[in-house]
């Protein structure tokens, strides 16, 4: 038998009761476009670009050129959703398998 869920698991954790008002501060903070310093991808075309970088860096071993690619597909940004969608319609995409 499960126990319900305790209303806050980790230290760090937001309380439950508070995470509506989380989800909605985070909603208000999103946007469509990056205006960050180094740039995200917001398109297809440019995920696939970060993509290939991130593959073409792996193949020369060059770390530092890694970690910046993935950096740019996984840092946090105000663009997250429109970043998530492209890396997906890039993924989807028949050249980007
Ligand atoms: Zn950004």
């Amino acid at each position: 038998m499960r126990r319900a869920r305790p209303l806050k698991r980790h230290d760090g954790c937001a309380p439950l009761s508070k995470r509506p008002q989380l989800l909605a501060a985070l909603a208000a903070y999103a946007t469509d476009s990056c205006n960050c310093r180094t740039p995200h991808p917001t398109t297809p075309d440019q995920a696939a670009h970060v993509i290939e970088a991130i593959v073409d860096a792996h193949h020369q071993e060059d770390f530092a050129l890694l970690l910046a690619g993935l950096g740019r597909l996984l840092e946090p940004c105000p663009a997250t959703a429109a970043r998530a969608a492209a890396a997906a319609e890039y993924k989807s995409a028949p050249s980007g398998a």
